[in-house]
């Protein structure tokens, strides 16, 4: 069985985790790789502690203790307002500090989002596709699904 903490972005605190928890259900997104049939559970669910992060430091601890052995950001650090940009120094802090995978990615990219970022000049400098290959599989009807 796999175990797995979410981190959200702060901006989004009071966000119900709905696509989050579906994808996790239909294996989307950034949850695609874990197979259909293998049973994954969340043990943990918290945000960054708002800009710059503090509490990237801290909440791994608690998730790991309940078993995680992955962690997920989760899609609003990738197609926020703006993007967050600390992804990869808090994937490097967590997986040098804590020995733990971190995937950038929770639920797909909701397509609205996706073709607003587009146009962006600073979301393509930021190379997203390298950060979170995975949520850059889904194609255009299942990221329509997520709008
Ligand atoms: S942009 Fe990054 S540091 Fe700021 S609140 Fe969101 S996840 Fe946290």
């Amino acid at each position: 069985m796999k175990k797995i903490g979410i981190i959200i972005c702060a901006r989004y605190q009071s966000c119900g985790g709905g696509k989050c928890f579906r994808a996790l259900k239909e294996r989307a997104g950034a949850f695609s790789i874990y197979e259909p049939e293998e049973d994954v559970q969340l043990v943990g669910y918290s945000n960054c502690g708002g800009c710059p992060g503090g509490n990237v430091e801290y909440v791994p601890e608690e998730m790991i203790k309940n078993g995680a052995d992955t962690i997920h950001f989760a899609t609003g650090l990738v197609v926020g307002y703006p993007p967050c940009p600390y992804i990869r120094e808090f994937k490097e802090y967590i997986e040098s500090r804590y020995n733990i995978p971190v995937v950038v990615g929770t639920h797909p990219i909701p397509l609205k989002y996706y073709t607003e970022h587009e146009k962006l000049s600073y979301w393509g400098k930021m190379d997203m596709q390298d950060i979170a290959p995975e949520l850059f599989r889904d194609d255009e009807a299942k990221m329509k699904a997520y709008d």
